[in-house]
């Protein structure tokens, strides 16, 4: 298919923008763009690691138990497995049992017990067959090497820990998606699994690009105010990281479609490739260019958000290609909704987003444009719920109140005008609870 202007356009969307400038672009709504990214990204493979390298990582396969958990009937205490029988037979409580073994931990039973007798248990060993009882040692008076009085009935029938009462052997113990932290470690080395089945990190292309920005070795060029520094290079790495990828930095590029090109490409084989600035219609905004005539399964050009309308996303040479706008907020809010979600599923997660929290306004806020907005706030806990107050200016490109924010709270494209008092769903900044479905 050609356009008016010869290119071959790879758009077949029905919300794909217009190939002439003259014609909006068609704008999607926030939870649109993420649905249609991650409708495009796949979990990654699966690699065995071993056990404490897989605290953070996801696991790629259901997990079952090769055994029973505990192996054997075992104690509670310290004291004498006995017959239930034997210390409930009479109101009396002067019960004397013989004495017939002594089972330390990591030490079995020599037989089992017949009636009248005991054995005297640690916490841990296997019970002897025969024992339905612990007796704990606070209850018990050992006369001599042969012989113990029980003094109290009350444990019969107690202080035992029966096989399989944790885990039974060919249960599922971990499902598939679970991200693994200390406990779930603890239940795979109780299993005897010395690795865990993972999925690969994913591995994050980082470009940063303008003609004005500079990295940090061209400082001086920054301090004396000819160039501009990549913070996107930074925070973008940083949130990659934070997310669980592995960034790789290309670096920055200057608004020049061929050293894009070669910089995009120079990626190899990653599995996202993040880019930040040039998205938007001006004449030196290339990848946007880049993205319409060389990406397919081009998804779109332009959000309805602030900060961070011109968003694109698309597939260049097999792997899946964001590109985020320049403004260094926008850079970040636009990474957390897009970027973020695309990271979690490629690395295994069954649910990309954190939920959001109900925060009540401690201001009205108004904000002129019929577009979602993710506003910086503080959000403190009150008797009644979560508060939110904004951390200031709000401009795409005032970085320093970002650092300011813990939340992005939503402001729905059809509210223009939010009293304090009022209620919004913000997201958390160091939200751990994620949901499967886009919640924004
Ligand atoms: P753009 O999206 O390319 O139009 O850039 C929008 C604004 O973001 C411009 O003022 C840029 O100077 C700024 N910007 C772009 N890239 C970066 C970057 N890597 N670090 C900091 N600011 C940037
Ligand atoms: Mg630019």
């Amino acid at each position: 298919m050609h356009n008016r202007s010869g290119r071959n356009d790879k758009l077949s969307m029905p919300n794909a923008e217009s190939q002439t400038s003259t014609e909006p672009p068609t704008a999607l709504a926030p939870a649109e763009a993420a649905t249609a990214i991650l409708g495009e990204v796949a979990r990654l493979g699966s690699e065995r690691v071993p056990l404490v390298s897989s605290l953070g990582r996801v696991l790629s396969h259901d997990v079952k138990s090769p055994i029973d958990i505990p192996q054997w009937d075992n104690s509670a205490m310290d004291g004498y497995a006995v017959r239930r029988a034997d210390i409930t037979i009479t109101g009396d409580k002067k019960v004397v049992l013989k004495v017939v073994d002594s089972i330390p931990a990591g030490a079995f039973p020599s037989g089992p017990i017949h009636a009248g007798e005991c054995m005297q248990i640690f916490t841990g060993a296997p019970v002897p067959n025969g024992a339905d009882t612990v007796v704990r040692q606070e209850d018990t008076t050992r006369i001599d090497e042969q012989r113990v009085r029980i003094n109290d009935p009350r444990d019969a029938g107690r202080n035992i820990r029966k096989r399989g009462e944790d885990i039974q052997k060919s249960a599922l113990v971990l499902e598939r998606g679970t991200e693994i932290g200390p406990a779930q470690i603890g239940v795979l080395a109780s299993i005897a699994a010395a690795e865990a089945p993972v999925t690969r990190i994913p591995f994050v292309a980082i470009l940063s690009t303008g003609d004005e920005i500079a990295d940090l070795d061209e400082r001086k060029a920054i301090l004396n105010g000819t160039k501009i520094a990549s913070s996107n290079s930074y925070t973008m790495a940083a949130m990659a990281i934070v997310a669980g990828a592995e960034p790789l930095s290309l670096g920055i590029a200057k608004d020049n479609p061929d050293e894009i090109r070669a910089l995009l490409t120079s990626a190899g084989t990653v599995d996202l490739l993040v880019t930040s600035g040039g998205m938007s219609v001006g004449e030196h905004d290339h990848l946007r260019q880049i993205l319409r005539d060389e990406a397919t399964q081009m998804k779109f050009w332009r959000l309805r958000t602030r900060p961070g309308a011109p968003v694109g996303f698309g597939i260049l040479n097999g792997r899946p290609w964001i590109g985020l706008p320049g403004n260094p907020v926008s850079t970040m809010v636009t990474f957390e909704l897009f970027v973020r979600p695309a990271i979690r599923k490629l690395r295994g997660h069954l649910k990309p987003f954190r939920r959001t929290r109900l925060v009540r306004l401690t201001q009205t806020i108004k904000t002129n444009a019929p577009l979602t907005h993710f506003l910086r706030v503080v959000v403190s806990e009150e008797k009644d719920g979560l508060s939110a107050r904004l951390t200031g200016p709000q401009g795409s490109g005032i970085l320093s109140s970002m650092a300011k924010a813990d939340a992005l709270m939503i402001v729905p494209e059809d509210r223009q005008v939010v009293k304090a008092g009022e209620t919004l769903q913000a997201i958390l900044l160091n939200e751990t609870e994620h949901v499967a479905e886009v919640p924004y």
